[in-house]
């Protein structure tokens, strides 16, 4: 990839996006797929920021339905189906139930999930209905059964966050766009008209730096959005509050069952999710206005002691601190009104934003993971009227995304690749000492490693552990034993020595040891 930047070093870019998230990953298959010539920049891993650290739903959000914010419901349930459709690979139809231990919430709840059904149309995928207090047991046998009246049934779509980055950036990558990682924009390029031409970039492995002209230039780095509209104008005012979510992974034994469950009203307002994710259970989340941001968020004591109150109000077996297998937090890069101020960031609507400088920097912020193809096509449209690009048309709605397979069978740890699952199978078959598992509690083997530094881009021992294979968020601990395997393994892929190896495994074990409470 680097060599194809050396190789155009003069070229004139139609569209430069900043920042490999959701976001910008989106924005820049919709650029490449309309046939503009287009460059990603990502200052670390593709996914290292929020977009790995999502409750992992592709979803309406019911939560924004009982606020009232129809138009936000309405377009994600739509890119739902859409995201389903075309990434089935990755995207499961997941049931939920919403437990109910109050004589009103049945009847409540049924009425809104039916609203819910009617609003995603043709690309629904299921219909809701009102269970007995046996069906939802028998749904799900953990529930604590006392003052439980019933249960109502719906479906969402639940999928891998940082797996559809991946695949975005392969997808992108088809269709002659390049993506980089660890390649940060550290300053704009200006003409003398004072418009913005290109990006002052850093190449993060050699420090390197590289003059990028390009004709439109897009901001989506999420939280980081204020950093590159103050490279922009200095005086620029903050658009974002980031607002912080904690995620808890425990144990199946806590969750047995295929069904997840969904508590509408936490003493704080908010919802809570308990999800079966990858044969363990995601807890969460939060939302906590904050003035700092990071790539490495760190949860607060207060809203891992929420998350885990609130589930044992919910769970027969009481989950404690000891049974937290990781603990993960992301920023909502919410667009914040100018009359926000104030406000809780759980009342900001999650709707996307596109603001353009008068330089013709482009901004997209706000908006969900389901909604990234819709944020892409606004931003694009916008390009091509601010940059004088030649207008055409999006094509991205029915466009199978890179893995696509149409027969999936998820009981296989290994669903997650799609169509490159074959190609990973060969390499085992090639080679026995790639069928070896990296640990006995996960199911992860070899060849992914192998598979992910060939193929996705992998340059660490976190790029691996972390977003490749979800290892990190699954069970820190099982993977800090990984974490020398996977660096062996790289190293001898990229000719690193053994300095590297024993840094990389200091330096994950560290990062990996925050994910854990005790
Ligand atoms: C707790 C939580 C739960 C959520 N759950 C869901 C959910 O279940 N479903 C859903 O649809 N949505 C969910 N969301 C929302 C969704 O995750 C976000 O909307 C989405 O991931 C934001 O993506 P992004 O690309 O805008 O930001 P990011 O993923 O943060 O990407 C921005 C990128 O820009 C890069 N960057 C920054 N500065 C520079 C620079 N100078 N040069 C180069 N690169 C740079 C960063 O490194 C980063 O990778 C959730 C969010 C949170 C926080």
């Amino acid at each position: 990839m680097l060599n194809k930047l050396k190789k155009n070093q003069d070229r004139l870019w139609d569209v430069l996006v900043i920042g490999g998230g959701a976001t910008g990953l989106g924005t820049a298959l919709d650029s490449s797929t309309r046939g503009f010539k287009t460059l990603l920049l990502e200052q670390s891993d593709f996914a290292k920021g929020t977009s790995s650290r999502s409750t992992k739903l592709v979803h309406g959000g019911v939560r924004y339905l009982a606020q009232g914010d129809i138009s936000l419901v309405l377009e994600a349930l739509h890119e739902r189906g859409l995201l389903r459709q075309n990434a089935p690979h990755l995207v499961k139809n997941q049931k939920f139930i919403i437990p109910n231990y109050t004589w009103w919430s049945g009847p409540f709840f049924t009425i809104g999930m039916k609203v819910y059904d009617m609003m995603s149309g043709k690309l629904g995928l299921g219909s809701s209905e009102r269970i007995s207090k046996e069906e939802t047991l028998k749904a799900i046998p953990n529930l604590d059964e006392k003052d439980l009246i019933g249960g109502v049934i719906y479906y969402d779509g639940q999928f891998d966050d940082s797996r559809l980055a991946i695949n975005l950036a392969q997808s992108i990558v088809e269709n002659d766009g390049v993506v980089l990682n660890y390649f940060k924009v550290i300053n704009l390029l200006k003409d003398n008209d004072e418009l913005v031409c290109g990006v002052l970039a850093k190449d993060m492995e050699s420090g390197e730096e590289f003059e990028i002209k390009s004709k439109s230039v897009i901001n989506a780095t999420g939280v980081f959005a204020d950093d590159i509209l103050k490279m922009n104008d200095p005086k620029a005012k903050k658009i974002i509050r980031p607002s912080q979510g904690v995620h808890i992974i425990l144990d199946k034994s806590f969750l047995e069952s295929d069904t997840a469950i969904m508590i509408p009203k936490t003493s704080d307002g908010r919802v809570l999710f308990a999800v079966p994710w990858h044969n363990k259970v995601i807890l969460g989340t939060t939302d906590t206005p904050l003035n700092k941001y990071s790539l490495e968020p760190q949860a607060l004591d207060e809203e891992i002691d929420f998350i885990l109150n609130t589930a044992a109000q919910y769970l027969k077996k009481d989950p404690t601190k000891k049974d937290v297998l990781s603990v993960f937090a992301g920023l909502r890069p919410l667009a914040a009104p100018e009359d926000s101020e104030g406000k809780e960031t759980k009342e900001l609507s999650r709707s996307h934003k596109l603001i353009v400088s008068l330089s013709g920097l482009i901004t997209i912020t706000g908006g969900k993971w389901t909604t990234y193809r819709k944020m892409a096509e606004d931003t694009i449209d916008k390009a091509i009227l601010i940059a004088g690009l030649e207008n055409k048309d999006c094509i991205t709605k029915n466009m199978p995304i890179h893995g696509y397979v149409k027969q999936v069978d998820y009981d296989d740890h290994m669903y997650i690749y799609g169509s490159d699952r074959m190609k990973l199978l060969k390499l085992v078959k090639d080679n026995e000492e790639l069928g070896e598992k990296l640990h006995d509690r996960l199911p992860f083997l070899k060849s992914e490693v192998l598979w992910a530094v060939r193929h996705e881009m992998a340059r660490t021992v976190e790029d691996v552990l972390a977003r490749r294979v979800r290892a990190l968020f699954l069970d820190a601990r099982a993977s800090i034993d990984m974490a020398n395997d996977v660096a062996v393994i790289i190293a001898k892929e990229l000719g690193f020595d053994d300095h590297w190896i024993k840094d990389q495994v200091k330096e994950y074990s560290a990062l990996a040891k925050s994910y854990l409470l005790v």
